[in-house]
């Protein structure tokens, strides 16, 4: 038998995305949020921040805050009625970690994503260079669904998905999910005496896939189901994923003690999934002529500079894949540029404090970031 890779532990994550669902956030009885937690979770981001880490939160909990106060208290809403709820809820619920955060001397950040924003190459780009300035910034983004434009074909409807693809965008490592439930358990443990927990989970197998179950009733969307749908796009985007109980106040404290949880390992081929998806099906729209010290730096694991680009060929916008070559025509990798053939012209050769005052605005320092860099098997330094 193999012996398992160590186990992830907060303690060695770097930034990590916390999914946060609406029955830890909304006090069912009061329809308000419950603040006394809310601050425990903020002093506890705190605590990880102080530890060099960087935190994003997911929190549902727009609706529930708000169907009470406008009389929406049937169990299912109509699209409309949600849209409408969420409106009203949202404003609270910023508030309310506003509140929490800035007892702690952080500022929160609101982002409302759609699908769109995190599937679609160009949006994503933009989604996330906003959250890694805010993050520079010393923020703690909050992020929630835009319930209120969200129609059912272009919609998560659930923020573990939601917060998975947040963790995939941002290249979080560790994503964890605040529960009801202590983690992932062989059957359900409210009514199967024999349900056994499970403390990891290395690969999602059928076998693993079938404990998903049914939705749970209730208001909230997710249930173990969507949070297994969840750890196939985290783990396949090299971000290990967590369960853990939430509901007791400092729940991230606890789970840097060691408290009872499920992890959810990493992909093994991540990497070459990403890769692909890079790399694959998409054809170059353009071309990236970089000079000796660009390539030697894409070779040592770096971004690629406007300071390093000698030419540019194609028509291709924000987004886009192109390919990078050295000055001799030799393909040294591929990547989606950070910024339009239009843009990228006016900004080759440049420094990229530069960048701002030549466009008037700013996609990030780098024309392809490392992370959507994908380097080509032969590349090398020319020999001569
Ligand atoms: N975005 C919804 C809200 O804020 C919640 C979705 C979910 O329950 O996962 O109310």
């Amino acid at each position: 038998m193999t012996a398992l890779p160590p186990l992830p532990s907060l303690k060695n994550g770097q930034r990590i995305v916390v999914k946060i669902g609406s029955a830890l956030v909304v006090d069912a009885r009061t329809a308000s949020p419950r603040q006394e937690w809310l601050e425990s979770v903020a002093a506890d981001i705190a605590a990880l921040r102080s530890q060099g880490a960087q935190v994003i939160v997911v929190s549902s909990g727009a609706i529930a805050l708000a169907r009470h106060q406008l009389g929406l208290t049937r169990r299912v809403l109509r699209l409309d009625e949600k849209q409408a709820a969420a409106s009203v809820g949202q404003i609270r619920l910023a508030q309310a970690w506003t509140n929490a955060l800035s007892r702690h001397g952080l500022n929160a950040a609101q982002l409302l994503l759609t699908p769109d924003d995190t599937e679609h190459r160009r949006r994503y780009l933009n989604a996330r260079a906003s959250l890694n300035t805010l993050l520079t910034l010393g923020c703690v983004p909050i992020i929630n669904e835009n319930d209120a434009i969200a129609t059912t074909e272009i919609r998560f409807g659930d923020n573990d998905r939601l917060a998975a693809r947040v963790a995939e965008m941002t290249t979080s490592d560790q994503l964890v999910l605040l529960s009801d439930i202590d983690g992932l358990y062989t059957a359900d443990p409210r009514t199967d005496p024999d349900a056994r927990h499970l403390p990891v989970v290395e690969s999602l197998t059928d076998e693993i896939e079938s404990m998903g179950g049914a939705p749970p009733p209730g208001y909230s969307s997710g249930g173990m189901r969507t949070k297994l749908m969840a750890a196939r796009i985290a783990t396949q985007a090299g971000c290990a994923m967590v369960i853990a109980q939430g509901k007791p106040l400092h729940p991230l404290r606890a789970l840097w003690d060691g408290g009872r949880c499920t992890w959810f390992l990493p992909s093994p081929d991540a990497r070459s999934a990403r890769k692909k998806w890079i790399g694959g099906s998409l054809t170059p729209a353009g071309t990236l002529v970089i000079d000796e010290g660009a390539v030697r730096a894409l070779l040592s694991g770096s971004s690629l500079l406007p300071a390093g680009v000698r030419e540019i060929s194609g028509d291709f916008d924000r987004g886009d894949l192109v390919s990078v070559t050295d000055m001799h025509g030799q393909r040294i990798a591929h990547g989606l540029s950070s910024y339009g053939a239009a843009d990228a012209l006016r900004i080759m050769g440049r420094q990229s404090d530069e960048i701002e005052e030549i466009l008037g605005w700013h996609g990030g320092d780098e024309i392809i970031h490392r992370d959507d860099l994908v380097m080509s098997d032969r590349a090398c330094l020319p020999t001569t």
